[in-house]
C-alpha cells in the first residue's frame, strides 16, 4: 500500500514538473489483492493452471495485457495472455497440448480444447543501431523491428509492451498486480499513452498506431496528446506492414463492437486512407450517401455484436468496397459490356486494388463477390428468379446489404420492403407478388405504345 502511494505520488511530481507526457518503465507499484479487482472468478481456469505450472516449475508466470486491462476497466476478457521468465522451448516441454509458433515474436499456444493461452518469455529492448545479430533480433533501416527474441527481465518485457494499460502484470502467487509503467493511473484517467518516446515506438511497429485506435475505440478512452501527436506524421508507415498482417488488424477494429468508433479514430488520424484507401476516397463522393451507407452498416455491425450475432468479413468489406466497385464497373459498362459481366470484372478490380493495403483471402473475397452480385439479381424477380435468389446462400448478407442502401438513403422503389414481405409470405402469397409485378411490367411496356398510336385506317374514318 505504501508502495502504491509512494508511485502515486512520483506520477503526480512527475505530471506537475511537466514530465507526465511520455511514460517510461521504473520502479514497480504493487497493488496488493485487497487493492485491485482482478478476482480469479473472471480468470480462464486455464490460464490460472497454466500460471500455478510455470510457478510450480520456479519460473515466473503472470497474466498480462488485454485481460488484467479489461478487469480493471470492468469489462471481461476476451482472451488471456501469459507472460513468463521460461524460454519458449521450457514452455514448451511442461505442456503437452502446447506448440511453438512465430518467427517475428517466438511463441508458444498452449491448447485446452478451443481456448488458447498464448504464452511469451519476458522480452528486452535491443540495441537499435546494431540491427541485431540477425538470428535473435533484426531492425529494418527506418528503425522498424522484423525480429525480437531478445529474453529478459519482467521490467525489461514491461518497457517493451505498447500502452502503459498493457503493462499490468497479474501473479497467483500473491494475487498482486504489478504495475511498471503508470498505468492504472492512466486507465483512472481514460488515456491510451505508448511506453518510451512515441515516435520511436511507432517506427519500430507502425502497428501500434492502429491499436492505439483500436483501444482508444473499445474502452473509449482518449489518445494521449504525445501518443496521438506522431500519428498524423506517420500513417504512411503502415506501407512497409505486410498486407495479410494489415488485415488482421482491420478484421480486430472493425468485428469487436466498436467498428463505428474505430472508424471515426481512423479518419480524425489520417489512417483510413492508409488502410482503406477506395473507402476513404469515397465517403466523400455522392452528397455523404456512402458515408452515410458505411456509418449504417457498422452501427449496425456493432449492434449485431451486443446481440450475440455473427459478423462476416466478407459483409464489412463488401461494405468498404462496395463504391469503388460501382466505379469500376460503370467504367466498364462503358465499353458495352453487359451489367453482369462488368460488375463481374469491377468487383475483381476493386479487391486488386484492396490486397494491395490489406490482403482479402479468396474465402471471403467469393461471397463479396456474391452479396454485390445479388444486388443485382434482387431486383430481377419474374418467374423462378425470385426464388432462385431466395435460395442462395449469400441471401440474408445480401438482403441486409440492400436494407442498408436504402436506410442510407437510396432510392430502391421499395425493394428492400419486398423482399422483406417476400420472405415471410406464403407460397400462394408469392406468386400474387411476382404475378403484381408483371402486371406492373406490363403497364409500363405498354405505356410508350400509346404514343405511336397507329393511324385510323381508311375504313375506320
Ligand atoms: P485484445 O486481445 O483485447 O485485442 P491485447 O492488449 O491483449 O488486446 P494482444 O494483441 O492480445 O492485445 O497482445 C497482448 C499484449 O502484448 C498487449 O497487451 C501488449 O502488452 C503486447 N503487445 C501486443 N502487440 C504489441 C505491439 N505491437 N507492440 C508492443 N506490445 C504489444
Ligand atoms: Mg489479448
Amino acid at each position: 500500500m505504501l508502495k502504491k502511494r509512494l508511485g502515486w505520488l512520483q506520477n503526480l511530481f512527475s505530471r506537475l514538473s511537466g514530465k507526465q507526457q511520455q511514460a517510461s518503465v521504473g520502479d514497480v507499484t504493487i497493488i496488493s489483492r485487497d487493492q485491485h479487482q482482478v478476482s480469479r472468478k473472471l480468470l480462464s481456469p486455464n490460464a490460472l493452471k497454466v500460471l500455478r505450472r510455470l510457478e510450480d516449475h520456479g519460473h515466473q508466470a503472470y497474466l498480462v495485457g488485454g485481460c488484467i486491462r479489461d478487469i480493471l476497466v470492468g469489462g471481461r476478457p476476451k482472451d488471456f495472455d501469459v507472460a513468463t521468465s521460461a524460454k519458449p522451448e521450457e514452455v514448451r516441454s511442461l505442456f503437452r497440448n502446447s506448440r511453438l509458433i512465430g518467427r517475428r515474436f517466438k511463441l508458444v499456444h498452449v491448447q485446452f480444447g478451443r481456448e488458447v493461452i498464448e504464452v511469451a518469455t519476458f522480452r528486452a529492448h535491443h540495441s537499435q543501431d546494431s540491427h541485431g545479430d540477425g538470428n535473435h533480433s533484426h531492425h529494418s533501416d527506418d528503425g522498424q523491428i522484423l525480429r525480437d527474441n531478445v529474453y529478459g527481465t519482467i521490467q525489461d518485457d514491461a518497457s517493451r509492451r505498447d500502452f502503459t494499460i498493457n503493462a499490468l502484470y497479474y501473479r497467483l502467487s500473491d494475487f498482486a498486480v504489478k504495475d511498471y509503467a503508470g498505468g492504472l493511473q492512466d486507465i483512472d484517467n481514460r488515456l491510451i499513452r505508448l511506453i518510451g518516446n512515441p515516435e520511436q515506438r511507432y517506427r519500430e511497429d507502425p502497428v501500434r498506431m492502429l491499436r492505439a485506435v483500436r483501444f482508444a475505440a473499445k474502452l473509449g478512452f482518449t489518445v494521449e496528446k504525445s501518443t496521438a501527436k506522431p500519428i498524423y506524421q506517420l500513417g504512411h508507415l503502415l506501407q512497409n506492414i505486410p498486407s495479410a498482417r494489415l488485415f488482421d488488424e482491420v478484421l480486430k477494429l472493425f468485428l469487436n463492437g466498436h467498428a463505428e468508433a474505430s472508424f471515426q479514430l481512423l479518419q480524425d488520424f489520417g489512417l483510413l486512407e492508409q488502410l482503406l484507401p477506395a473507402t476513404a476516397a469515397a465517403i466523400n463522393e455522392q452528397d455523404g450517401f456512402y458515408a452515410r451507407f458505411i456509418h449504417a452498416a457498422l452501427v449496425n455491425s456493432d449492434k449485431r455484436v451486443r446481440q450475440g450475432k455473427s459478423l462476416t468479413p466478407a459483409f464489412l468489406y463488401a461494405v468498404f468496397l462496395w463504391y469503388s466497385t460501382l466505379a469500376y464497373t460503370r467504367q466498364i459498362e462503358e465499353q458495352d459490356v453487359p451489367k453482369l459481366p462488368a460488375l463481374n470484372r469491377g468487383a475483381m478490380t476493386a479487391i486488386e486494388n484492396q490486397n494491395q493495403r490489406t490482403s482479402i483471402p479468396k474465402r471471403f473475397a467469393i461471397p463479396m463477390r456474391e452479396i454485390w452480385e445479388l444486388q443485382y439479381r434482387l431486383t430481377r424477380r419474374f418467374g423462378k428468379k425470385a426464388d432462385q435468389t431466395l435460395n442462395h446462400p449469400r441471401f440474408r448478407a445480401a438482403y441486409d446489404f440492400l436494407l442498408l442502401r436504402e436506410q442510407a438513403g437510396e432510392d430502391l422503389g421499395g425493394l428492400g420492403q419486398w423482399w422483406t414481405d417476400y420472405q415471410v409470405a406464403d407460397e400462394f402469397v408469392r406468386r400474387q407478388m411476382v404475378k403484381a409485378l408483371q402486371s406492373g411490367k406490363y403497364k409500363k411496356s405498354r405505356k410508350p405504345r400509346r404514343h405511336h398510336r397507329r393511324k385510323p385506317s381508311e375504313n375506320e374514318q
